[in-house]
């Protein structure tokens, strides 16, 4: 007598989205006593995609953070995570600084009034006093109050919602570089369905978003984050975002397979409804469900060939390059800091930089006492060739915008560049819809989740993992329950 082999699940992708779909799926097959294999196949040898954490020094060491160093905490799904691996300890929150932000504002960095929430003003005599915007600017902020909520039907991009509501300079000053800045693309572009629906929403209920804005925040006072660091809207790691990638590796020990590219996924002929994934060394898995976890243009190519209707729609999600380079100064060396520990850029500046973050202000321990982390970004939609030129080059048009922006003209002590290509998908105008078609489009038992879909923060990509492990999960149970021994 021979008993049905337990079902497998092929995870193509090890980016955080591809390793916790895995340790979901196995631990809720655990959980429900039901024997399934799990396998995460990744392209690179190292795990983790974008979160790449690297320490620099042996006794006075730096923490340097490649891609994502923080999460948002208002969203559960990362320090769930982190908990449920043991890290709950190791959850820190970024440190509060009041501003924490400034903006360049013709070549001049100017604190952020208090009390603004991204683009709205919480509080009236800061915002007043602010040089953030000219008195024009601010007077035409103020006709949000008065404009009516307008009957806008379906999406709309972030450039035409801000310029609607609060004119041209709130775009320029605030929108572009604080809520494009994130998807490091073009506001003319993106889509605020899918990145700010919060805005959409409080301009349909309150008929203005400054009224709505104060009127929640009065309503949700324990929410001012602004108040003390344990209500700080962002968390880390203590030893960085890579410990979380250490954590989930430690955890799907012999599910994980690296270093491998699935170079073709097709439907399996000898199974009514599981899949052949075809890896660059010629090897051939079969699998009865597979979670897509790559960037959508991938997924796209593994299909294409039977799927060429759902692979076209996976290539209308663009990509962006980008870049980071973390550079360490003697305190002394910087003549001229900003207040707060990030400087975000606006497209109008027209600099090399899109942002600088003081990441030693931001953070306690990601380096020694008496030196200073900066991290700058660069690349999107602004500069994407600044993302291949070679490091020197680099280098020096860093240096060039840091004695400019704060007058350092020390050498670094070292400087650490990493390069994002293609790999920031971009939430264009429609995407919503975009995303509901390539869900309908999908075959049974084949999922497609991550940063090119539902969300691009890390929280989000936990969540929509969690939900196709549990979609996955409940799919191929079924499987195991009908089968008999034979
Ligand atoms: C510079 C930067 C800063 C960021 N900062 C933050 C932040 O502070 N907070 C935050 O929440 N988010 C931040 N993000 C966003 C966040 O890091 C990403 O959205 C998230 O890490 C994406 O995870 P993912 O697993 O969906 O995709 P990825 O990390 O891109 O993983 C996809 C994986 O698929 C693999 N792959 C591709 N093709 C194949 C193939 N054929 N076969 C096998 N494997 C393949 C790739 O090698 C990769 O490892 C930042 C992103 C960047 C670039």
């Amino acid at each position: 007598m021979t008993t049905a082999q337990p079902p497998v699940v092929v995870i193509v992708g090890g980016g955080i989205t591809g390793l916790s779909a895995a340790y979901y799926l196995l631990r809720t097959a655990r959980e429900a006593a039901i024997p399934l294999r799990a396998l995460v196949i990744e392209r690179d040898e190292r795990l983790g995609g974008k979160i790449r954490t690297d320490i620099i020094g042996q006794q006075r060491q730096f923490i340097i953070e490649g891609g994502p160093d923080a999460f948002l905490a208002q969203k559960p799904w990362a320090s769930d995570l982190a908990r449920d691996l043991g890290l709950g300890d190791e959850l820190l929150p970024i440190n509060v600084r009041k501003p924490a932000t400034s903006v360049l504002v013709h070549g001049k960095p100017i604190p952020l009034p208090e009390g603004l929430r991204l683009i709205t003003p919480a509080k009236w005599l800061p915002f007043l006093l602010s040089p953030v915007l000219s008195p024009w600017g601010k007077a035409h902020m103020l006709l949000d109050l008065a404009l009516p909520a307008r009957n806008v039907q379906g999406d709309e991009s972030l450039a035409a919602f801000v310029r609607a509501r609060l004119g041209d300079e709130a775009l320029d000053r605030l929108a572009e570089p604080l809520m494009s800045g994130i998807y490091n693309g073009d506001p003319a572009e993106q889509s605020m369905l899918a990145t700010f629906p919060q805005f959409r929403a409080t301009e349909r209920q309150y008929g203005s978003i400054i009224r709505g804005t104060r009127a929640m925040q009065k309503k949700a006072p324990a929410n001012d984050s602004s108040n003390s660091s344990s209500n700080s809207p962002f968390l880390t790691l203590r030893g960085g975002m890579g410990t979380l990638v250490d954590a989930l590796t430690a955890a799907l020990d012999g599910n994980i397979l690296s270093g491998r590219r699935v170079q073709r996924i097709t439907p399996n002929a000898g199974q009514p409804a599981g899949y052949q994934v075809q890896l660059d060394d010629g090897t051939a898995l079969d699998a009865d469900a597979v979670i897509l976890a790559t960037q959508a243009f991938v997924a796209a190519d593994l299909l294409s060939e039977w799927q060429p209707a759902l692979a076209a729609k996976l290539r209308r999600i663009p990509y962006l390059s980008t870049g980071t380079m973390s550079l360490a100064f003697h305190p002394a060396d910087i003549r001229r800091p900003f207040a707060g520990f990030g400087l975000v850029i606006p497209q109008s500046e027209h600099r090399h930089l899109n942002a600088i973050t003081v990441t030693s202000e931001k953070f306690t321990h990601r380096a020694p006492e008496g030196d200073v982390l900066l991290r700058v970004f660069f690349g999107g939609f602004r500069n994407p060739d600044l993302v291949e030129k070679p490091d020197a080059e680099l280098l020096a048009l860093v240096r060039q915008e840091l004695r400019s922006l704060m007058g350092i003209t020390a050498l670094p002590r070292f400087a650490r560049i990493y390069r994002w290509r293609d790999a920031s998908p971009q939430y264009h105008v429609g995407h919503l819809d975009l995303v509901r078609e390539i869900e309908r489009l999908a075959p049974p038992r084949l999922l497609l989740c991550g940063c090119a879909y539902g969300g691009v923060g890390i929280p989000d990509c936990l969540r929509q993992a969690k939900n196709a492990a549990a979609r996955i999960f409940a799919q191929v149970r079924d499987t195991v329950m009908v089968s008999p021994a034979s």
